[in-house]
């Protein structure tokens, strides 16, 4: 079967007005696909063969992609329907961040703490690649914690010199004991104390947009349940591998770790 490929220009997608987010074509960042027009039924779009979010604006469908960090600079093609549409990804370098971490447990693991590093992974992995059916009308996220955004997200890190996997959040600055809260409506869909992010929280917000809370020193919400913006979902702490108390709050679409700046409202 031949498909038809759509080059998109990028000048016709920052055309798209009054999106919750501008679309950000580099690795980390989101591209933006105009892909049918909503009186029709929503086309099904797929990126690296993971679902992709689909929403209405302005009287039509558009796919809102999480473009990998890991991503080459280039074309990325985005499967719509039995068609395709390219989109240019821009190269981005992120900045390198190098740490001396006393505690050497947190370089190199036992085979049980990697035993149960492994079986957190599946769970949070499992959470990061749902995708649940349910209508996404906003992208627009209130802070979580009033404070500092950082641009921390997409640092390449090295511990004690040695590369690790780049860091997939933003740092917030708060103190321990700060509320946290929903930035949007959604469901929790995982609460966990793990080794690397210490107490955490995941609230799907629906089609693979998900969103990550961790090193909490308090959790006050259970799995399956439904908070909306504003509720509280626990504390700000430093548990698992931190230096200080601080909040890593990700964002996640089909799959992959996206800038959360992208999504930040301005103001609480
Ligand atoms: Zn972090």
């Amino acid at each position: 079967m031949i498909s038809r490929t759509t080059t998109l220009l990028l000048s016709l997608l920052l055309a798209i007005p009054a999106l919750a987010t501008e679309p950000s074509p580099r690795p980390g960042g989101v591209v933006i696909v105009e892909v049918g027009d909503a009186a029709d039924n929503a086309p099904k779009v797929s990126l690296h063969g993971k679902p992709v979010l689909v929403m209405t604006r302005n009287g039509k469908w558009v796919a809102v992609a999480g473009v990998p960090l890991d991503a080459e600079p280039g074309e990325l093609t985005l499967d719509v329907g039995a068609e395709s549409a390219v989109v240019e990804i821009a190269e981005h370098a992120y900045r390198e961040q190098w740490i001396t971490v006393e505690n050497q447990s947190f370089v190199e693991q036992s085979q049980e703490q990697l035993d149960r590093i492994w079986s957190e992974r599946k769970i949070i992995d499992a959470v990061l690649t749902s995708f649940t059916n349910r209508p996404v009308s906003s992208l627009s996220l209130r802070p979580p914690v009033p404070g500092n955004r950082s641009d921390s997200f997409g640092y390449r890190r090295f511990f004690n010199e040695q590369a690790r996997s780049p860091h997939k959040g933003m740092d917030m600055s708060a103190a321990s004991g700060d509320p946290v809260s929903a930035p949007s409506e959604g469901l929790i869909a995982a609460t966990g104390d793990y080794f690397f992010n210490g107490n955490t929280v995941l609230i799907d917000h629906g089609q693979g947009f998900v969103s990550m809370y961790c090193h909490l020193s308090e959790i006050t919400v259970k799995e399956g349940q439904s908070v909306t913006v504003g509720d509280v979902i626990g504390a700000v702490g430093a548990t698992g591998r931190v230096t200080g108390p601080h909040l890593h709050f990700g964002t996640y679409l089909n799959g992959t770790a996206v800038d959360p700046a992208i999504f930040l409202l301005d103001a609480n």
